[in-house]
């Protein structure tokens, strides 16, 4: 295509997207495998969307990874949806091939692959699920974990209506919603804890719940990064289980994209959290 860079060009959309760890991530890999390409933060309001992605194919970006507020509207803008980020109604990942748009969602691969990471038999089938939360996040995590065979999902969520939406939309049989004021109970026997609330993150509002005892054969995991040891993650560990931060999630997200836009398979190894976790 003359006059484009042959430099792939990729990036991040978002608004405000200053935040973002995906510039240092994907910089990381670029620099690392040696590929003469580049990975942008791109700040767009979401009345400028439509206007952005049918101008960023023919500015030489080969792809783009979408974050908040974008990434259910992008589904109205693409030209191919996978089966996956249909079911969950949001799109992270878009790759502009041969005039189209494809968006395609990550969040429940980086998800099962952080948990995989750390204990590498785990099993979704091995016992019930206790999952705190009904946004988008929570959509990508539940349909994986459905994906991955697991039977007894418990929900709960601050608007119940949310939770029930997303049972009725995902799996009404294996998803069961609890009041919010009895989330609590929601981790009695469970083989996995799992916060996807913004509750503990940094500058949003405290995590306060009280968690039972939980045992050493209980995973716990946060999508929350910031701090990486949330108050939920450090309550789950008093309670005796084994804890795996939000992180590595967002790492193994961006593997598939990098893969689609640069062509090469990276890893997710110690180097690539150090470089992310850097202070600028
Ligand atoms: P979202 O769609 O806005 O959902 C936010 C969730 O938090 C909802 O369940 C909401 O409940 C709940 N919530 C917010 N404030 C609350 C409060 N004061 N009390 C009780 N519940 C509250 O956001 P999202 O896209 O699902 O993201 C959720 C979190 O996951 C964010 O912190 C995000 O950074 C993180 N995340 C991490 C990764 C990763 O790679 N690690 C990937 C995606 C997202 P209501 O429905 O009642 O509002």
């Amino acid at each position: 295509m003359a006059g484009h860079s042959d430099k792939p060009l990729a990036g991040v959309i978002g608004w405000p997207v200053a935040h973002s760890r995906s510039p240092r991530l994907h910089g990381h890999w670029l620099q690392r495998y040696g590929i003469a390409g580049y990975y942008v933060p791109l700040a767009v309001e979401p009345a400028h969307l439509p206007a952005v992605l049918s101008a960023l194919p023919r500015m030489g970006f080969v792809g783009a990874n979408v974050t908040i507020p974008h990434k259910e509207m992008v589904l109205s803008l693409a030209d191919r949806i996978s089966d996956r980020a249909r079911r969950i109604g949001a799109a992270n990942t878009l790759t502009f091939r041969e005039g189209r748009l494809e968006a395609d969602n990550t969040d429940g691969l980086g998800f099962i692959a952080n948990l995989r990471d750390h204990r590498p038999d785990f099993d979704a089938g091995r016992g019930p699920v206790a999952v705190l939360g009904a946004g988008g996040a929570a959509r990508a995590i539940i349909a994986a974990l459905l994906d991955e065979g697991a039977m007894e999902i418990r929900l709960a969520n601050r608007t119940r209506a949310r939770a029930e939406a997303l049972a009725q939309a995902l799996d009404p049989k294996r998803i069961r919603v609890v009041d919010w004021e009895r989330a609590s109970d929601i981790f009695v026997d469970v083989a996995l804890a799992v916060n996807t609330t913004s509750l503990g993150m940094e500058g949003a509002e405290p995590f306060d719940l009280t968690l039972p005892m939980l045992g050493p054969q209980v995973l716990a995991t946060d999508l929350v990064y910031a701090p990486l040891i949330t108050p939920f993650l450090a309550r789950a560990r008093q309670q005796a289980a084994q804890i795996v931060d939000g992180l590595g999630m967002l790492l193994h997200q961006a593997a598939p994209g990098f893969e689609r836009w640069f062509g090469r398979r990276p890893v997710v190894d110690a180097a690539l959290r150090a470089a992310v976790l850097a202070e600028e």
